[in-house]
């Protein structure tokens, strides 16, 4: 049936980058032998997923949207993948994304852009446009995203689906193809919090694969999901963060932020105002750290190893064939990032940028953790504006990252954050996001379940 309803409408989503319909149909078949042979079969068995093509499928195309990857079929799965399919999850295929998760639109997408199933004149969000466009298009009632800025929350409040970002660590990045390592989190989106939390609970936990994988359990999402549909937050204690919810942001999206929070406190939270002295440097300081990290991750893509390769005709040396081959596959954004971040590495500018930056991200971390001493919680909305409309925010790289001002903040810091739908404005959802502490990724889960 999902296979039928992406052959229907995804020509005009496109939020797919490939659908493995072979696959997927062998591998429900193989659940379905299960079921009758009487195996023990998980929680979400049979269930169809949508995984962002920044993760490695065997045999499966993964170009993370970028023409330099384009052809490349990984040898093996991501561990996140592997979870899915051992879980009994029948994957469909790889969503569109911004060519290596950056950006906040999909307009950076080498293949073209994702719609939004709300409008189709508009954007779905991104990096993750096409996981959260899929989920909101019922091509597919879950899928992966990942969110090293906020690349799995934006997404999720621009098409009115739920969109959580699990503690940095808490999710394995191992076949992740890398962004920022000290930022990238593989997350669930789903059309339901309760959904979410048992996509969380089957993708999550130590892997021995990723060195900064913790090893801890899953905390207690699914439970907690549950507890937080009875409707009950007496006794949470909420922080509404002072410097997330006044300038930048439109009115629309205040309004449904502020009826949210008085929802909030109908289901008997007790509201607090708490403060985040540093926000207003986190937004450049992640534009720093990120595409730091990014021009070193990228380093690998020398026309050797992956994919395109331009220029090996016998007439060009190792390092035209290497110069061409990233000229040719990178898009403009890609190759601003590269050129920001080996500036900020170079030497004699180390000290000035990144270093500063990394000392932003201290004070950042510190500023949650005074805040999560007085509260439980924090709400904030998840992105400032509604989805706006094609090609509005392409012409000024600084408005496009203006999108993720309210989600930065917590990758910077590392811990987890979901966005839930709160509300329209100008009929169009709005989200709100819950921040907890590292490790208590249940909690989000139970005040964003006590909301729907
Ligand atoms: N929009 C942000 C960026 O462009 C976040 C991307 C992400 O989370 N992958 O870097």
């Amino acid at each position: 049936a999902h296979l039928d309803r992406i052959g229907a409408v995804d020509e005009r989503v496109h939020a797919f980058l490939h659908v493995d319909g072979d696959g997927a149909l062998a591998a429900a078949a193989d659940v379905d032998a299960k079921r009758v042979a009487g195996e023990p079969l998980g929680p979400l068995a049979g269930v169809p997923i949508a995984v962002k093509d920044v993760l490695a499928t065997k045999g499966v195309p993964t170009t993370a949207g970028s023409k330099i990857l384009e052809g490349w079929r990984p040898p093996y799965d991501a561990t996140i993948v592997r979870r899915l399919r051992e879980a009994g999850l029948i994957v469909l295929g790889k969503t569109n994304m911004d060519e290596f998760a950056m950006g906040s639109s999909t307009e950076y997408s080498a293949y073209g852009p994702t719609r939004n199933p709300w409008d189709l004149d508009r954007i779905p969000g991104g990096s993750g446009g096409g996981s959260a466009a899929a989920v909101a298009g019922y091509e597919a009632p879950l899928a992966i995203g990942t969110d090293t800025g906020g690349s799995i929350r934006q997404p999720g409040a621009v098409t009115g689906t739920v969109g959580a970002k699990p503690t940095y660590g808490g999710t394995s990045r191992y076949g992740l193809i890398a962004f920022s390592s000290s930022l990238d989190t593989p997350g669930p989106c789903a059309r339901t919090v309760e959904d979410a939390a048992l996509l969380h609970a089957v993708i999550g936990g130590h892997d021995p694969r990723d060195s900064t994988s913790i090893p801890a359990p899953v905390p207690p999402v699914v439970e907690a999901a549950r507890q937080g549909a009875s409707g009950d937050l007496s006794g949470v204690r909420v922080g509404l963060v002072r410097q997330f919810s006044g300038e930048g942001a439109e009115p629309g999206v205040l309004a449904a932020y502020r009826e949210a929070v008085d929802a909030l406190v109908k289901l008997g939270a007790e509201v607090i105002e708490v403060s985040c002295p540093h926000f207003e440097y986190a937004l450049p300081a992640y534009y720093l750290i990120a595409p730091s990290e990014a021009s070193s991750n990228l380093a690998r893509y020398d026309g050797v190893r992956y994919g395109l390769r331009v220029g090996d005709d016998g007439a060009h040396s190792l390092e035209e064939v290497m110069s061409l081959t990233r000229d040719a596959g990178f898009g403009p954004e890609v190759k601003r990032r590269i050129i920001l971040g080996t500036f900020a590495l170079s030497s004699g500018y180390y000290d000035a940028y990144y270093g500063q930056a990394q000392k932003v991200r201290t004070l950042i971390s510190r500023d949650f953790a005074a805040s999560f001493e007085q509260v439980d919680v924090l709400v904030a909305p998840t992105t400032p504006f509604v989805a706006f409309p094609f090609g509005s925010r392409t012409g000024d790289p600084y408005q496009m990252y203006l999108a993720d001002l309210f989600t930065i903040p917590s990758n910077l810091y590392g811990g987890p954050a979901i966005s839930v739908p709160c509300g329209l404005s100008e009929g169009l959802p709005v989200g709100l996001q819950v921040m907890a502490p590292t490790m208590a990724d249940d909690r989000m889960y139970r005040v964003g379940a006590a909301l729907e």
